[in-house]
């Protein structure tokens, strides 16, 4: 199929991101673990730092960026296979300058930043000299819809003033983290609940900002996750520094997700290959009862269920990489939601196999298990619960079943499922939902 070709460029960078892994990543993981583990997540931890110029001078820097002018110029399925590379270590991802949330920060002020923002901001943050966070969900509200979050953005002549508690801010107890990316509510009375919300930023040295402390994800602090509390007490910013305009909120969530949503995903497949790698080895050589792990048939049926799952997930995030390439973000959300609600509860499910496997030390961080299990398991929460999207999925596949019973329409309107879609989609035409060929029959 055509949308699994891989392209010299990639060929090639894949070939050079996996000599550094070799090189570079891998062996300083435990080292990486360990610093975490007696820093904390208030410290930066010498080894990434070390690493990156590094990268940065193999030219595997700012692989995620699709812009040739800031980024490597790579579209999204060309970035899948070098992501998923990445993904193997929980380490590697910052060395590139391409983990979260700084990916999703870039994209959203390489897309919506004004020049002056872009400069001020973009482009440390493309050196990896500064880090960045994104504050929108808040302890007191359901923020898994975003229309609640009710932190407020006042407008004060020249200034405004912004109020409110903030918490899960990934990245701000990094020294490193300079700019916040803020969401609140600019006009809490528009009619429309999409157009009430804003996205401003917010230096965190500004007066007012305080990251009150840090937050354990499943008892880790630091790695997988440097998330935070934090304060907005009457903070005051410039009027330049509201993205894109009031109101525009939700505009800028919308293009801001979809890329990082896949690229989680993209990671986790990565870190699920990894794992499985690991068990297998593991189970190779460990004898319990008088034969190894591995011949044991749950072991075997283990194995194989992680293999199946691994194929199953990085197909259809291909599929949605693809569809983002072809024919947009928005067109492509179904995949993108359905590989938000797949690929973590894999690797969560495979990842709990080689715990089980690995026995106690399948717990700690000696093999990294312990990490990569609160990685895959807070990825069913973070950038929108299981649950939401599967909702959106429902209502999608809802909507494309409108007024399509050939009972009524005498045959005439038909529902191409989306893997059939695909295939008209390789000739960049995409159907309309409703069109293409109908299936007599199929009447309820
Ligand atoms: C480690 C980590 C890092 C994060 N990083 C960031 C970050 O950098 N910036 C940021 O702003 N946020 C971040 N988040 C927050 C994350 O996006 C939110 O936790 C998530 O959107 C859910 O919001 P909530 O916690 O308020 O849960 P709620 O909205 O209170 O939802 C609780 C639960 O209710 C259920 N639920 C909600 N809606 C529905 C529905 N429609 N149908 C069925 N069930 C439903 C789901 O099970 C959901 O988990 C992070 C979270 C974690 C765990």
């Amino acid at each position: 199929m055509e949308f699994l070709t891989m392209s010299t460029q990639v060929q090639e960078l894949r070939g050079r991101l996996l000599t550094f892994m070799s090189e570079h990543v891998y062996p300083n993981e435990q080292r990486f673990y360990l610093e975490a583990e007696r820093n904390g997540p208030w410290v930066v931890n010498t080894v990434t730092e070390e690493l990156k110029p590094i990268a940065r001078a193999a030219r595997l820097w700012n692989l995620f960026l699709p812009d040739p002018e800031y980024g490597a110029g790579l579209n999204n399925l060309d970035y899948a296979p070098l992501c998923e590379i990445m993904g193997r270590s929980l380490l590697a991802p910052e060395v590139f300058n391409c983990s979260a949330p700084d990916t999703g920060n870039m994209e959203t002020l390489h897309r919506y930043g004004s020049e002056a923002q872009k400069k001020h901001w973009l482009v440390p943050l493309l050196r990896g000299e500064i880090r960045s966070s994104f504050a929108m969900t808040e302890p007191e509200v359901a923020s898994s819809d975003a229309t609640n979050i009710a932190t407020t953005i006042k407008r004060e002549g020249d200034d405004y003033v912004i109020n409110g508690r903030k918490w899960y801010t990934t990245g701000a107890t990094d020294p490193r983290c300079q700019i916040l990316i803020v969401m609140g509510k600019t006009n809490p009375n528009a009619a429309n609940r999409h157009e009430q919300q804003s996205m401003i930023l917010v230096p965190k040295a500004t007066s007012g900002v305080k990251v009150v402390r840090a937050l354990p994800v499943l008892g880790y602090y630091a790695v997988p996750d440097r998330a935070a509390e934090v304060w907005l007490d009457d903070v005051r910013v410039p009027v330049e520094n509201i993205l894109l305009g009031e109101g525009r909120g939700f505009e800028i969530a919308q293009g801001r997700l979809g890329p990082g949503r896949i690229h989680h995903c993209m990671r986790l497949i990565g870190l699920a290959e990894r794992v499985l790698e690991r068990m297998c080895r593991r189970t190779t050589l460990r004898v319990s009862f008088g034969r190894a792990l591995a011949d044991q048939t749950v072991t075997l049926e283990r194995i194989a269920e992680a293999r199946i799952e691994i194929e199953q997930a990085r197909l259809l995030t291909l599929k949605a990489a693809w569809m983002m390439d072809h024919v947009g973000n928005k067109q492509a959300r179904q995949e993108i939601a359905m590989i938000k609600v797949a690929a973590p509860l894999m690797a969560q499910k495979i990842i709990d196999w080689a715990i089980q496997a690995f026995g106690g030390g399948g717990t700690n961080d000696d093999h990294f298990l312990g990490a990569a299990f609160a990685t895959a398991r807070l990825l069913r929460l973070a950038d929108g619960p299981d649950e939401v999207h599967r909702n959106q999925i429902g209502r999608l596949e809802l909507k494309r079943y409108e007024g399509t019973d050939p009972a009524k329409t005498g045959g005439t309107a038909a529902v191409l499922s989306r893997s059939e879609a695909l295939y008209v989609g390789a000739n960049n035409r995409w159907p309309a939902v409703g069109s293409g060929a109908v299936s007599p029959g199929d009447s309820t």
